[in-house]
């Protein structure tokens, strides 16, 4: 069916405790799309993101991918049929080079070593770290670890990639070039969903998006329209967004 989602989230509903994070969140990714998730902290971003790659099993609702209800299913099933994350918090192995890194996970999916060098080889170049590929991961500045996670989730070779916070932590001169990486990506032909704080790299980036508030959904849309709504910039701002 031409108009299914590629990713389908139904009812998704996540408790803490007392602590309702997510309150029955209904989301529908298309193929070839950038998806943007905005909210102001504690809104159950996060907590979605989990949900959709893994991590985290709902207290009630479904995650459909490429048509399968994947809801069950651990994350490394879940890449294996081509779903990624990135985490925002990037954590390389310091003593391993970039190469090394990113043959970590690529190894894995791949049925000789010889393959995953050169898919690694291949998306090393793809993020911008050709140079520094035998550089280790303690010599990586932030913006070329955040390019590395990226590499690392790519090494997979995903249909779908969930980025968490792509531009978080990093310097304004590195931004352009990782905007300009993330549609790259999607002229390669990934799907991609991103968590994202920053307000301009949104509006340049996403298709469509979701505000989330407090566990639900205020509104979907094009960022243009969204991020125009007086209740948004109000919840937004008022949270200290870094627009
Ligand atoms: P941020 O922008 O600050 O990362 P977020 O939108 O990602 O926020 P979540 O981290 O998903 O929000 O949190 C949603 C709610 O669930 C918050 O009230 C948070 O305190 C709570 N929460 C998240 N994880 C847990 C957990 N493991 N245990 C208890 N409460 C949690």
């Amino acid at each position: 069916m031409v108009d299914q989602p590629i990713l389908d989230v139904a009812g998704l509903s996540k408790s803490f405790g007392g602590i309702q994070a997510l309150k029955g969140v209904d989301l529908g990714v298309r193929a070839g799309e950038i998806f943007g998730l905005l909210g102001p902290n504690g809104a159950g971003k996060t907590t979605l993101f989990n949900m959709m790659a893994g991590y985290l099993p709902p207290s009630a609702g479904r995650v459909t991918f490429l048509g399968k209800n994947i809801t069950a299913l651990k994350p490394h099933r879940r890449a294996a049929m081509g779903l990624a994350r990135t985490f925002q918090i990037t954590q390389p192995f310091p003593e391993l080079t970039v190469e090394e890194n990113v043959m970590v996970g690529a190894s894995r999916s791949r049925p000789s070593i010889r393959a995953a060098r050169a898919a690694v080889g291949e998306w090393i170049d793809v993020v911008g770290l050709g140079e520094k590929r035998h550089a280790l991961g303690r010599e990586l500045s932030t913006g070329q670890r955040k390019r590395l996670e990226l590499a690392r989730a790519l090494s997979t070779d995903p249909k779908l990639l969930l980025l968490d916070e792509i531009t978080g932590g990093v310097d304004q001169k590195s931004i352009p070039g990782l905007v300009d990486l993330v549609r790259r990506l999607r002229d390669l032909g990934v799907t991609l969903v991103m968590i994202e704080h920053n307000m301009s790299v949104i509006s340049d980036l996403a298709d469509r998006m979701m505000f989330l508030n407090r566990g639900e959904p205020l509104a979907t849309g094009t960022p243009k329209d969204i991020l125009a709504m007086e209740e948004v910039a109000d919840l937004y701002l008022g949270d200290g967004g870094d627009a």
